[in-house]
């Protein structure tokens, strides 16, 4: 027989849907800062599985990956629970930004605490509340500001259980990526819960393809799970699985002319982008130093030297390489204290 399960001290009965809005903290208005989810409950027993988005305010395809699960899944026939985040970071999606108002990045500040700022405690009510208790996590990104991802899952590829988690995904590429310390994926996994990043689209917009494949892919490994009966087909052929990656870099300031797109196979020699200068006159032919998968890229049209244009993943088992294979670059201006 199923049971019932609480979130947030509310009891929900097997073969219902509860939408529930837990107190975080409290805004600068004074009002309550919540944390607003559905928990569907099977009628019959099985795995407990969350999905969250909008961690980072801007990335808003995870809202409509969320919307779309919430109206597919039906708690009458599930197996398990499924609780649904669609917006975690609610402060930063009210302003359009990645950070919460104080600037504090969220997927930095778990596991939180009770008596910590907004983010500590936004961070320590979703993990209390939703991912302890969990068998597995799907956290929905995007790319920064001014970049695009092509639709990624992002994991400790080291963790067999991930691996195969993220392979039913469906997503074109798998990235080994290591654990960030605060990161909703290192807590989670610290408590035993594995946890797919999918990285997909851009900020502030709603893309097409990154939304489908998310859907798919959510219900892909609520399948694998035995959660629901059916799930549709994968958006895309088997996942080329990637062990490192890196920005390619700017070597000339001007106009960017794109020769290869996202997505792309690249091979050592090949031109990837021309920078142009205003008045015309090419400036220099940036070509690919060896083998790559084209995973991300700058939105901008002009580049200045230094700037990151492509992010390029590497086939097969390399070395770890110098340069970050995520978003470093939009942490660096954060000089915050300690988060406690
Ligand atoms: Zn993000």
């Amino acid at each position: 027989m199923s049971e019932s399960i609480t979130v947030a001290g509310v009891s929900v009965e097997p073969g219902v849907r509860r939408d529930l809005a837990p107190t975080a903290s409290e805004s600068f208005t004074g009002d309550r800062t919540t944390l607003p989810l559905t928990v569907i409950n099977g009628s019959e027993d099985g795995a407990r599985v969350f999905v969250t988005a909008a961690v980072h305010g801007d990335e808003l395809n995870g809202i409509a990956i969320c919307r779309q699960l919430l109206e597919l899944l039906d708690p009458d026939g599930l197996r398990g629970s499924v609780v649904v985040v669609p917006i975690v970071n609610v402060l930063g999606v009210q302003i359009g930004s990645r950070y919460l108002p104080d600037r504090r990045d969220l997927n930095r500040a778990f596991p939180g605490s009770h008596t910590g700022s907004m983010a500590a405690r936004i961070a320590r009510l979703l993990l209390e509340e939703v991912i302890e208790g969990s068998d597995v996590g799907v956290d929905l990104h995007t790319a920064a500001n001014h970049r695009t991802n092509v639709p990624q899952i992002r994991i400790d590829t080291t963790d067999a259980r991930a691996l195969g988690l993220a392979t039913t995904f469906g997503a074109p590429f798998v990235l080994d990526a290591r654990l960030r310390p605060g990161s909703l994926r290192e807590t989670a996994s610290e408590r035993g819960v594995p946890v797919l990043t999918y990285e997909a689209g851009g900020p502030l917009r709603f893309d097409d393809d990154a939304i489908d494949t998310g859907v798919r892919g959510v219900l892909r490994v609520l399948r694998s799970l035995d959660v629901i009966d059916e799930a549709p087909a994968p958006a895309h052929e088997a996942p080329m699985i990637l062990h490192e990656s890196r920005w390619l870099r700017a070597a000339r300031g001007g106009i960017l002319e794109m020769e290869v797109g996202s997505g792309d196979h690249v091979f050592g020699g090949q031109p990837l982008w021309t920078t142009v200068s205003p008045l015309g006159a090419e400036r220099s032919v940036e070509t690919a130093e060896e083998e790559g998968y084209v995973i991300g890229a700058t939105t901008l049209p002009l580049v200045q030297p230094g700037q990151a244009v492509l992010h390029v993943a590497l086939p097969g088992d390399r070395l770890p390489s110098e340069d970050d294979p995520t978003d470093e670059e939009d942490e660096e201006d954060l000089d915050l204290p300690p988060d406690r």
